[in-house]
């Protein structure tokens, strides 16, 4: 059962004290602050450990790797606040990335393996496009310029690797979101932990390089935020069906456009802004950042144009066919017949009605009468002739086209059509040529009266006029 469920009071309780440390942080100096930071991802550990036994047992593993993963996340955040209450410098490197780095690449590893198996590439296209947005600002506005400061290779790597593993979390994340396998709640909870923590590492990143001396005590709100959030996530309602659930039909949603198209706009938002202000442009981000946005977003147009030509083209076979039996339907032999009056070569058509269905579906049900319908039409289309077009006109009653050469074979075919159906099933046929000029209405007309004549003479019989 879900934890939120079962204790929705220290949960709450936790919430509220949470916000009361955040504030106290700001005032109260490291003790507060080392509270702040560690107290959320003490939180989410124990959620994750306790919900653990409840997740499937196919992703219990994934699982696993994200509990571990937020461990050593926050046994780094305890060693950074003790380092600091040290007095260690807050910059990169900290002896907390041994813990750090390890800690978000299980997560990573964790987000990739509860995703996998998904194979929907529009789903993973729309989060590559928001998350190359998202990308473009946080390098070129935040991680370049404190790139452009540093010669260690160390501090390089450090100060990119972890806003590019929360770019990647954020992806795999917004990609378990729309891939529809992942309930909207512990997503959206997920994706916004995720988004935290790229606030979190660039703006710490680019901070405690700008300013190595003092991080303000607000730079941990982000990862404290990030570390709550995920202790909600994993305690939502459907949490356990992450990557997991049903697939959801995919609806093209208002929030779902915004996202894309804001992620689309970011290269030339950021290219105004570095113009307008006169200083450097990083024309190798955003020209970049704009190729991929270009070439991902004419992907997805591709990719849902052709998903739209096949469903109007699935549409329009379902709009043509009759389900029972799989032959055409009135609506496309209709189409036909107003094709065939057209081109004005010999025609013939014949209503088939079957004899006295309706006692076969009184004596044996309607089941019986929907196979006998569709064995009927398979022992016919078996005997047709190409060229002909038989149709379920409607109820237990067909419609037979034979234009051109099958016209003058017509007598002929709907006798081998009446000796074709399944014994003890008998049918009566209706059959007329068309004269000069005579429209659809008449030709069926005079086909019906035939067929009357036909019920009328005994059944089990073609009649022709
Ligand atoms: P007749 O020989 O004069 O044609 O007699 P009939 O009983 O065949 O004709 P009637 O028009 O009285 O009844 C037709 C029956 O066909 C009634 C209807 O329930 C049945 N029917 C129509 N469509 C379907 C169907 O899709 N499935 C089944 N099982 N029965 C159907
Ligand atoms: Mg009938
Ligand atoms: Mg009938």
């Amino acid at each position: 059962m879900a934890l939120h469920r079962r204790l929705p009071v220290p949960v709450a309780a936790a919430l509220l004290a949470l916000a009361v440390v955040l504030v106290a942080a700001c005032r109260l100096g490291a003790p507060a602050q080392a509270a702040a930071a560690v107290l959320p991802g003490v939180l989410a550990v124990a959620v994750a450990v306790l919900r653990l036994p409840g997740r499937p047992a196919g992703r219990r593993t994934a699982w696993r790797l994200h509990a571990a993963g937020l461990g050593l996340v926050t046994a780094g955040y305890a060693l950074f606040h003790a380092g600091l209450s040290r007095g260690d410098a807050p910059g990169y490197p900290l002896p907390a990335d041994v813990l750090f780095v390890p800690g978000s690449l299980l997560v990573t590893a964790a987000l990739l393996l509860l995703g996998r198996g998904s194979r929907d590439l529009a789903a993973s296209v729309d989060a590559a496009i928001a998350v190359t947005g998202a990308a473009v600002a946080v390098a070129a506005v935040l991680v370049r310029p404190v790139l452009a400061e540093l010669s260690d290779p160390l501090l390089v790597g450090l100060t990119a690797l972890y806003p590019a593993l929360d770019l990647l979390g954020l992806g795999l994340v917004l990609r378990l979101w729309l891939t529809g396998c992942t309930p909207s709640r512990p997503a959206l909870l997920l994706a916004a932990a995720s988004t935290c923590l790229l606030v979190g590492d660039a703006a710490f990143g680019a901070l405690a390089a700008v300013l190595p001396v003092d991080l303000t005590p607000w730079l941990g709100v982000p990862f404290s935020c990030a570390l709550l959030l995920q202790a909600l996530a994993l305690d939502a309602p459907g949490s356990d069906e992450v990557g997991a659930g049903p697939p959801r039909a995919r609806t093209w949603s208002r929030a779902h456009w915004s996202m894309v198209g804001a992620s689309s706009c970011v290269p030339p938002l950021v290219l105004l802004g570095q113009g307008l202000r006169g200083g450097p442009v990083d024309w190798a981000v955003i020209g970049t950042g704009a190729l991929l946005l270009s070439t991902l977003s004419v992907t997805r147009v591709h990719h849902a144009v052709v998903r739209v030509q096949e469903q109007a083209e699935q549409l329009e076979r379902l709009a043509r066919t009759d389900a029972l039996t799989g032959l055409p339907n009135r609506r496309s032999w209709d189409a036909e017949l107003g094709r065939e009056l057209e081109r004005g070569q010999p025609l013939a058509v014949a209503l088939l009605d079957l004899d006295h269905f309706k006692r076969l579906n009184d004596s044996q049900g309607h089941p019986a009468g929907d196979r006998v319908l569709r064995e009927v039409a398979a022992a016919w289309r078996a005997v047709l002739p190409p060229g002909t077009s038989l149709a379920r006109y409607g109820g237990e009653e067909f419609a037979l086209l034979l234009p051109g050469e099958a016209a003058a074979a017509a007598p002929g075919l709907a006798e081998r059509l009446r000796a074709a159906c399944p014994a003890p099933q008998t049918v009566s046929v209706g059959l007329a040529h068309r004269r000069p000029g005579e429209g659809a209405g008449e030709l069926l007309a005079r086909a019906d009266a035939q067929l009357y004549r036909a019920k009328a003479a005994g059944r089990d019989r073609v009649c022709e006029g």
